[in-house]
């Protein structure tokens, strides 16, 4: 049988465990066996579907510390990431 592992917030435990949730004291986590019901359904953790390119590459600027942002030029041809808090530009 699959097992799989809930994100449960403290508050919903009661209920979660109402609905099958157990308790797994080696791996610390709560899980259900088999298939998940749907009162369960929204503890399941989310699978990241696509990856986030953005995200993934989050330069910092050396200017002010800010995230920089990946910005693709405006003839398409390249891209080049621009602070989102002095501005300045840096190279890929
Ligand atoms: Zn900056």
């Amino acid at each position: 049988m699959k097992k799989t592992y809930l994100d449960i917030p403290p508050a919903h435990l009661e209920y979660a465990m109402r609905f099958g949730a157990t308790y797994d004291s080696e791996d610390r986590k709560y899980f259900v066996v088999g298939e998940v019901p749907g009162e369960l359904y929204s503890y399941v953790p989310k699978e990241p579907r696509y990856r986030d390119y953005a995200v993934e590459i989050t330069k910092q600027c050396t200017h002010c510390g800010c995230a920089m942002e990946l910005r693709e030029r405006r003839d398409g041809t390249s891209v080049y990431y621009m602070c989102a808090g002095c501005l300045r530009r840096a190279p890929v």
